[in-house]
């Protein structure tokens, strides 16, 4: 791309694009990182400058970018029949071979497919299955959702109202009579004054008297991301599914697992929730890594207990189930989708970010070492390092503009990290190598290296 089309496509971005979570205060004047190009884990920008991507796009291309095989499908698909809808009684051929290949690898008996188009239409889908399932036993009045502090579940009206990101919360209106959150169930045994055990018991306390406050029979269901990813990379502490799980099962409350971040591959496995944490919930929403980020595409896959529930228990009058989006079970994408886990399964990508996985996060730890560093949270291939200005702790505006001054160090030198408040989070495509992984922490500590000695 020429110099001058670089700069003329930035002016026209500035002037006319409204960006998601973009600064309102900043609109029109600021100029944006308009990407042109990529490949594997790195992207171009319009001036031609190259970055390592260390978000993965935004936590979703995981086989990297440029693979042809992803583009052959979708470009098969696009010639061979481009759209069909999937509504009531006609589908398409990708949408049915990629719910069959769904179940195949999901835990348990979730086995029904109900495809959206993102993961916040996802999240909302898996809610109103939730509420038609206890709606249609006669009991409506189970209808109150459990969410997490710290949680990010999307950014439709219900995703927004779920998400417990206090920065997050504008002047949107917020459902707040029926959305509850618990406390956020981050364990960083570097930094936290109790015991593992203790932090649990904590947790589960505190959401065991929630239920008993609102009653368990008004609430539907819990909605639980295994490890709270923008929230800032929060691992519970161990055991807290399979207790979370029990509790849900003891009180009739469906256990929503939001697997949008964790699912296809970035904890190490297709899904974490069972090969990770050993639990097996009754509806898991994906999206992102299912088609590598190279086609929206959300999927709410559902137990079978449930969808023979729904069946069993319809309206005579109106059997109907009333949710679903022009773009679901998008044949493109569902195409693309089988072709990522295609490359997936022949690459044992999983099997590659149980190798490098640890490697990165242990890596990242040295970074400890510098005095602006608080902490270093991770897991596999998702992990933050939360800057401060020694001596202060959290998110106070000095500790964030800190964080953002590392994070324009980074992309300086050629290196994209995502800043949140006063955190560095990153989620590498899961084809990241190790040297890859040795150049993402050279510059971050020569960043961090750079930020304090702008303090001084
Ligand atoms: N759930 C989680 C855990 C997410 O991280 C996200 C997006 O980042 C969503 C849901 C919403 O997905 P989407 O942006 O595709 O609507």
């Amino acid at each position: 791309m020429r110099q001058d089309d670089g700069e003329a496509l930035v002016a026209k971005d500035a002037r006319h694009v409204l960006h998601p979570w973009a600064d309102l205060s900043a609109l029109g004047t600021g100029t944006s990182l308009v990407v042109t190009e990529a490949s594997g884990v790195e992207v171009v920008d319009a001036a031609g400058r190259k970055y390592l991507d260390a978000i993965g796009g935004m936590w979703c291309v995981t086989v990297g970018y440029g693979r042809q095989e992803l583009v052959d499908a979708m470009s098969a698909q696009a010639s061979r029949m481009p759209y069909f809808t999937p509504f009531a009684d006609v589908s398409n051929e990708p949408a049915a071979e990629l719910a069959a290949t769904l179940a195949e690898l999901s835990p348990g008996d979730l086995n029904r497919v109900h495809f959206t188009t993102c993961g916040s239409t996802a999240v909302d889908s898996a809610v109103r299955i939730a509420h038609l399932y206890f709606a249609a036993q006669g009991r409506p009045e189970k209808r109150h959702v459990l969410s997490r502090t710290d949680a990010y579940h999307g950014s439709t009206y219900l995703g927004a109202s779920l998400s417990g990101k206090e920065a997050d919360r504008t002047r949107f209106h917020y459902e707040n009579e029926w959305v509850h959150h618990l406390e956020s169930p981050g364990y960083d045994p570097d930094t936290s004054p109790v015991t593992a055990a203790e932090r649990l018991a904590g947790l589960l306390e505190g959401m065991e008297a929630a239920i008993a406050a609102l009653g368990a029979d008004t609430i539907a269901c819990f909605v639980a991301e295994p490890v709270l990813a923008s929230g800032g990379v929060l691992v519970p502490p161990p055991g807290y599914h399979e207790a979370t799980r029990e509790l849900c099962r003891r009180h009739d409350i469906l256990y929503i697992s939001d697997e949008v971040v964790t699912g296809f591959g970035r904890l190490g496995h297709f899904f974490a929730s069972e090969a990770r944490f050993g639990i097996v919930p009754d509806l898991l929403v994906t999206a992102k890594g299912l088609t590598s980020g190279y086609q929206p595409l959300g999927a709410v896959l559902i137990s079978d207990r449930i969808a023979d529930a729904l069946a069993r228990t319809a309206d005579p009058a109106k059997p109907v189930f009333s949710n679903g989006f022009t773009y679901s079970g998008h044949p493109v994408a569902c195409a693309t989708a089988l072709a990522n886990i295609e490359v997936m399964r022949r690459e044992d990508v999983c099997g590659h970010v149980r190798d490098v996985g640890p490697y990165f996060v242990g890596r990242l730890r040295e970074l400890r070492a510098s005095p602006i560093v608080a902490a270093v949270r991770g897991d596999h291939l998702m992990a933050c390092v939360e800057c401060h200005v020694p001596g202060e702790s959290g998110p106070t505006l000095r500790n964030q503009a800190l964080a953002a001054r590392v994070d324009r160090h980074c992309e300086t030198s050629g290196l994209l990290v995502r800043p949140f408040e006063n955190l560095c989070i990153m989620s590498p495509p899961l084809v990241v190598t190790k040297g890859e992984i040795d150049r993402i922490v050279d510059i971050m500590a020569d960043a961090l290296a750079r930020a304090e000695r702008d303090l001084r």
